[in-house]
Order: C-alpha cells, then sequence, then structure tokens
C-alpha cells in the first residue's frame, strides 16, 4: 500500500531513543479501554487507562484491559499518568494498572480525582499514587515533556484537551470532546486551541466516536428545554435515568424538578455517589430538602415527585431494571408513571433496552425514549462537522484519529483529507503500532510493534487467569460438557463396569441416547486397552479425551469439555480421584 497519497504511506524501519514515540495499548480500533503514551529516551508518559465493557460474547466477563506488559517492563520510565476526564473508558483500569505498575503521580481534573479517589478507596489502594488537582493553567513538565491542559466540552465536567511539547514538536490531544456553542458547563477554549494552531501543532490526535454522524450534534441547552417541558406537562411521577457520570444532565433534570415543585429522589449506587461527590465539588446545585429518600416515596403526591436512577443502558442490576420487573425494594411501577430515557442505548445493549421498556409499559407506564422528534439526549462527542472545526482550528500537518473502531478512525481520516490534511501525513493505527515523531515529521514504524492484547477482568483477578476461565467458558458456552466416570480396580489393573457418560448442553439426550452408549463402548474399549499395560491416572485420563474428542467430533461436528472421573476401587474402598 506504500505510496504517495495513501494512509500510512510515511514509514520508517528504525527509530532512536531520541525520537519521540506515540503508541496506544488500548483505544484504537475499539471504543473503550483508553491508554496512550508517549515515549522519549528514558521517559514514558501514559494519557488515560480505561477500561472497556465487554460485549455480549464474553460470558460472565466484569471489564476488558489492555495488557500492561510494557509498562511493567518500562516502569522505570513511567513519569506520569494523565487524566483527561473521569469516564470509565479512561480511568476504569487505574487500579488494575497501579496493581501491576508502580506510579507515582496521577494528574487529574478534580472531578475526575474525586472518582478516581473513590475506585482506589474500593479497591483498598489509596495510598499507591498522589493524585495532582490540575486546571486549564497547570503544566506538567519533566525532562523531555513540558505539558498543558486545556478546556473541553464533554458530557461529564473537567474535561481536558493535551498539548504536549516534546523535543521532535508538537502534539495535541482532543481527549473526548465536542463543540457545544451553548453548553452546560465549561464552553471549549477555542482561543487557545486555535492558537496553538497559529503556534504549529506536529500531530493532532482526535475523537473519533461521532465521525461516522453527519452535521453537528445538537446543544445540551435543547435537551434541557425538552427536559423541562417534560417536568411542566406530565401529570403524574416521572422517572427518569440516565448516565450517572452525566452531571450535567443530572444537573438539568434536578434544577427542572426543582422549578416545577418536584421532591428528587435518587436511585442507584453510582447515580448516588455521583450526586454526592458532583454536589460536593459545586457542580449539582441543590438544597438538601430538594431530595428525599426513597422510604418516603408514598407519602408525596404523584405530580410531585421526580426519580432520578440508574439503568439507562438496560443493566440487568441496575435501579430501572429492578423497577421493571417487579423486584425493586422502593419503587413499584403505577399506571400512568411516565418513565423517560435521557440517554440512547450503546450499540450492543440496545436489546436490554427494549426489554426494559417492554416491562415497563406492561405495567401501565408510559415511556419516553429519546428520537429526533423530542430531544431527550445528545452525544458527547464530535459529530462530523465538529471534527471538521477542530482540524480547522488546529491545523495540524500529520493526523491520528483515535478513540474509535476502525471504521470510525477511516471515516475519520477521510474528514481530514477534506479540509486539506495530505493523505500520506494520516495514519490510521491499530494499538501496539508506533509513530515516530522526529524532527517535527512523522512516520509510522513499519518493523516493530509494542505488545498489546485484551486482558479479560472477571470479579477482582487481574492475573490473566480469567482469560483461561472465559475460553472455557466459550467452549460450554458453544459445545456443552461431557463427563466420563469410569471405575477401576488399580490393583489388577481391570475395568470394574462399563464407563458412564453424563452431558450437558450437547446434545439433545433424547435424541443422543444412542450416540452416548456407543461412546460409552468407544471408551471402555481405550481405557481396556490403555489399561493391558502398566499406566497411571494421568495417562488413562487422557486416553479417555484421545479417544472421545475424535469420535465425538465426527458425529456432531463439537468439541465439547470433556472432564474425566476416575473411580478406583481397591478392596472394596472407593477413592474417587478426578
Ligand atoms: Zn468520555
Ligand atoms: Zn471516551
Amino acid at each position: 500500500m506504500a505510496g504517495q497519497n495513501q494512509y500510512n504511506s510515511r514509514t520508517l524501519s528504525t527509530y532512536l531513543p531520541s525520537d519521540t514515540k506515540i503508541f496506544a495499548l488500548g483505544g484504537l480500533g475499539e471504543v473503550g479501554k483508553n491508554t496512550y503514551c508517549i515515549e522519549c529516551n528514558d521517559e514514558i508518559i501514559i494519557i488515560d487507562a480505561g477500561v472497556m465493557f465487554p460485549d455480549d460474547s464474553l460470558l460472565g466477563v466484569d471489564y476488558v484491559i489492555p495488557d500492561y506488559t510494557y509498562l511493567i517492563r518500562n516502569q522505570k520510565k513511567i513519569k506520569a499518568l494523565l487524566i483527561t476526564h473521569g469516564h470509565e473508558d479512561h480511568i476504569g483500569g487505574i487500579p488494575y494498572l497501579l496493581k501491576v505498575c508502580s506510579i507515582s503521580d496521577i494528574y487529574a481534573s478534580k472531578f475526575a480525582a474525586g472518582l478516581i479517589q473513590k475506585k482506589l478507596e474500593e479497591h483498598r489502594m489509596s495510598n499507591r499514587a498522589v493524585i495532582h488537582i490540575i486546571n486549564k493553567d497547570s503544566r506538567f513538565t519533566s525532562k523531555y515533556f513540558h505539558i498543558g491542559f486545556f478546556d473541553i466540552t464533554h458530557s461529564i465536567p473537567d474535561s481536558y484537551g493535551l498539548a504536549i511539547q516534546t523535543p521532535n514538536g508538537w502534539i495535541l490531544s482532543t481527549g473526548d470532546y465536542k463543540f457545544d456553542l451553548t453548553p452546560i458547563g465549561s464552553n471549549a477554549d477555542y482561543q487557545r486551541i486555535s492558537y496553538m494552531g497559529e503556534f504549529g501543532i506536529d500531530l493532532l490526535m482526535s475523537d473519533s466516536t461521532n465521525s461516522e454522524v453527519p452535521g453537528f450534534s445538537i446543544s445540551e441547552k435543547t435537551v434541557a428545554k425538552s427536559i423541562d417541558e417534560i417536568m411542566e406537562k406530565t401529570k403524574g411521577r416521572i422517572i427518569i435515568a440516565t448516565f450517572s457520570s452525566n452531571v450535567h444532565r443530572i444537573q438539568q433534570i434536578i434544577s427542572a424538578a426543582i422549578k416545577f415543585g418536584r421532591k428528587i429522589c435518587v436511585i442507584g449506587r453510582s447515580m448516588e455517589n455521583v450526586v454526592q461527590i458532583a454536589r460536593d465539588l459545586g457542580h449539582i446545585k441543590a438544597k438538601d430538602d430538594d431530595f428525599i429518600e426513597p422510604t418516603l416515596l408514598d407519602s408525596y403526591q404523584a405530580n410531585k415527585l421526580c426519580v432520578l436512577c440508574t439503568g439507562s443502558q438496560g443493566e440487568p442490576m441496575a435501579a430501572l431494571s429492578r423497577i421493571a420487573n417487579g423486584s425493586h425494594r422502593f419503587v413499584t411501577i403505577i399506571p400512568g408513571d411516565t418513565v423517560v430515557f435521557s440517554s440512547n442505548p450503546i450499540p450492543g445493549n440496545a436489546s436490554s433496552v427494549n426489554g426494559v421498556v417492554n416491562n415497563l409499559t406492561r405495567l401501565g407506564a408510559i415511556v419516553l425514549t429519546n428520537s429526533m422528534l423530542n430531544n431527550l439526549h445528545t452525544t458527547g462527542h464530535a459529530n462530523k462537522e465538529e471534527q471538521k472545526l477542530m482540524l480547522q482550528l488546529v491545523k495540524p500537518r500529520f493526523f491520528m484519529p483515535m478513540h474509535g473502531e476502525y471504521k470510525m478512525l477511516r471515516m475519520h481520516a477521510d474528514t481530514a483529507t477534506e479540509v486539506g490534511v495530505p493523505a500520506d501525513h494520516i495514519f490510521i493505527c491499530a494499538n501496539g503500532d508506533i509513530l515516530v515523531l522526529r524532527n517535527h515529521e512523522v512516520y509510522m514504524c513499519d518493523t516493530n510493534r509494542i505488545q498489546t492484547d485484551d486482558i479479560y477482568i472477571d470479579g477482582n483477578d487481574s492475573s490473566g487467569i480469567a482469560t483461561a476461565v472465559l475460553k472455557d467458558r466459550q467452549v460450554l458456552a458453544n459445545n456443552g460438557l461431557v463427563s466420563v466416570i469410569v471405575t477401576i480396580n488399580s490393583q489388577n489393573n481391570t475395568i470394574l463396569c462399563r464407563p458412564n457418560i453424563v452431558s450437558r448442553g450437547f446434545i439433545f439426550i433424547k435424541e443422543g441416547q444412542e450416540l452416548l452408549r456407543d461412546a460409552e463402548l468407544v471408551v471402555y474399549k481405550a481405557v481396556r486397552r490403555k489399561m493391558a499395560q502398566k499406566t497411571t491416572f494421568g495417562e488413562i485420563k487422557n486416553c479417555i479425551r484421545e479417544s472421545l474428542e475424535p469420535y465425538f467430533y465426527s458425529k456432531t461436528h463439537r468439541n465439547p469439555i470433556i472432564i474425566p472421573v476416575i473411580l478406583n476401587h481397591i478392596d472394596g474402598q472407593a477413592l474417587r480421584k478426578r
């Protein structure tokens, strides 16, 4: 693909310690686990440490994090972890990173710091790192890097972009952003962004989430108006669900409720946490007596109430799902309640959300979801025209789309060519690809990559053992399980009775009876042959697997997990060996 006017066409086969290297351990080719690194000589700066939420195929996995091996091996070089904002896909990996890698200094905005602190307390790790609070006037300085922060608008307060001076040139990272000319909360710092553009940015790294969405995103003020209207016109109770991190939205809901004489009842742990932190930091303005405890819901008139809850994504354990299936401790749907989703389902959650909507409707609720007509939600990410504006303000010499799946990165690259960035100055990278900034020129290294992978977190385990467990679960889900019980006497090397096979999720038992009986015979013959010689339990187990796997595959085209169980009867005493 090399040649003029192609993406990724400027390549290098080697780089020097003194070059500035830019790479991602997570965030490229996916929406989630954002972890970008910038390295020069003996220094590494990490930007964000996020998690990704698993899709349905990852049965039982709680989170996905990047493989931190490179950072563990280069721990001594790590100078700081800089956090752009407090969303989980940017801070959720911090406890797991700190567990394996010592990082003494984290720099984060006030609100993100509050969330990180809470997270570290939950993991009993509060003393692992010092969190430095940054604002738009802060500077981070090390031997090779000088980094400044600028205000950006996003769906969580205190979001920053970064301007990074390195010995080889300037990098600007937008962080997650949108342009909203009438935002709730802070404005993007247009002046500073364009000043930096004027000054000369060598490489722009920019948010690609909404690359495929044309036009400008709607303003948070438009959403505010819609919520006001609902609060005013609705006759009964209002139950409203949104992302707990979307503090500006929560503020609007609370303000609207107060304005129309409704008391607010906050339900769901993450919502309670965020409302508390945001009130402490002054992002949410409300008085104590604007809120009521859930136990008091029945003592207020329906049109004087607004329940604010989690579960806008149909998460099964969240408040709204419990309300919808009638299992919530305090909230029971009364016919005539209005339930508002001030959110859009994240791709992958649509069917869960649908299930919740149906259940609520069945119980007699009027359910309002976001649409073109009612503006109950807006995105926190730049649409295509906003991405163009960013490119126009910064006028970067080189461009790397970030924060997105491959097609989003690709669309963003195409958009950049539309505003005049030459294609051969654009790099669509994957996690682990290394961009080299050398004397204001950017190249992609075509011979070397950083090791990257997905690590699955199940509960509190981050050792990667969960990864093996998960593979078993996938085999179980796709192929089922077969357990083979063989009873032997190891003293005289005999099989005492016909092997017994039990299966779950493998074949429909009634139709499979014959197959399983034949399989028992296959095992019997194989084990008898094996036991004619001197053998061990381990060998017998392998023999069982080796005889059954090809047999089952030839008959069913499935590879179930096979668990041999050997019962050893010696002098009438049963020793069960697995
Ligand atoms: Zn974000
Ligand atoms: Zn993000």
